[in-house]
């Protein structure tokens, strides 16, 4: 496997990494998981976007020009031939004897990439997941794609241990988003998901999937909804690079609807599946 780290190309096996990365220290770093569909990058703009956005939040300058995330990523494609799989990259703020300020002078970040082939997860898609409710502890930038992933990385296991797939992060008695998904509830025909604010990360899919909405007129109101109406909806799903739209079938182990994945859910699936270019649904 190749992988790219510092401005080359190299075996997995002759990876340097140095201990002093802040990425180890303080997870002071941002990423991006972009995925790819028949060895095509998909939305790969907005995933670049969005690393240089959070890089930027954390003051961290990344010495690469967008074309150069397209050129790094379609290498490490071809070289690994990965036909369905995703592009992980990562921007450390650089490598330095730990100190909690910034290192002075400034070092150049470390930008490292990879791809992995990974298949759609077709069976969650089809048949749908439950979720877990787990209180969202974490910090108040949740719109940074941060390297600092702990309250993410414990609500998930806590939904692991509890037979779930994913876990369902409230705040103040207020759904905000997975720990590594955003969240939509369906009451009424109407589609119902957390703003963009600070407390959630804006997802690509979540993106896609309100403009689908509005191409198939489905009305949709980016507002809180509370906990206790998330259990109350008539359906409920989930939206990630890697999850697509993955319809949620119970919560806390009580059915969201008929415990099937609803038709406005498979409606937005299948609206879905057809602006991917090199994809066959199911
Ligand atoms: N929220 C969190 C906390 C995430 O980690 C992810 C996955 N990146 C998402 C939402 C979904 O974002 P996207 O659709 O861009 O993958």
């Amino acid at each position: 496997t190749i992988y790219f780290i510092d401005g080359q190309f190299t075996e997995r096996d002759g990876l340097k990494i140095s201990i002093d990365d802040r990425g180890y220290y303080f997870g002071d770093g941002v990423y991006e998981v972009i995925k790819v569909y028949g060895g095509k990058l998909y939305t790969a703009k907005e995933h670049i976007n969005r690393l240089f956005q959070s890089a930027s939040k954390i003051k961290i300058a990344i010495p690469y020009e967008e074309t150069q995330f397209m050129e790094i990523a379609n290498e490490l494609i071809s070289t690994n031939k990965i036909l369905d799989g995703h592009i992980y990259i990562q921007v450390t703020r650089g490598s330095s004897p730990r100190t909690h300020h910034f290192p002075q002078p400034a070092v150049t970040p470390v930008v490292s990439a990879y791809a992995v082939s990974n298949p759609r997860p077709v069976a969650a898609i089809e048949n749908g997941v439950s979720v877990k409710t787990v209180e969202d502890v974490r910090w108040l930038r949740c719109d940074i794609k941060s390297l600092n992933l702990l309250g993410n990385v414990l609500a998930k296991q806590e939904a692991h241990e509890a037979g779930c797939t994913e876990a369902l992060l409230h705040r103040n008695g207020l759904v905000m988003e997975g720990s590594s998904s955003n969240m939509f509830g369906v009451k009424n025909g109407k589609v119902y998901t957390h703003p963009v604010t600070n407390l959630i990360l804006n997802g690509i899919t979540r993106q896609v999937v309100l403009a689908l909405c509005k191409d198939l007129g489905i009305s949709v109101d980016e507002k809180p909804f509370t906990l206790d109406e998330a259990f109350e909806m008539d359906e409920f799903f989930l939206t990630s690079t890697t999850s697509e739209i993955t319809p949620i079938t119970s919560i806390d182990g009580s059915k969201v609807g008929s415990g099937q994945p609803g038709p406005l859910t498979v409606k937005l699936q299948k609206a879905f599946a057809l602006q991917i270019p090199s994809f066959i649904m199911g």
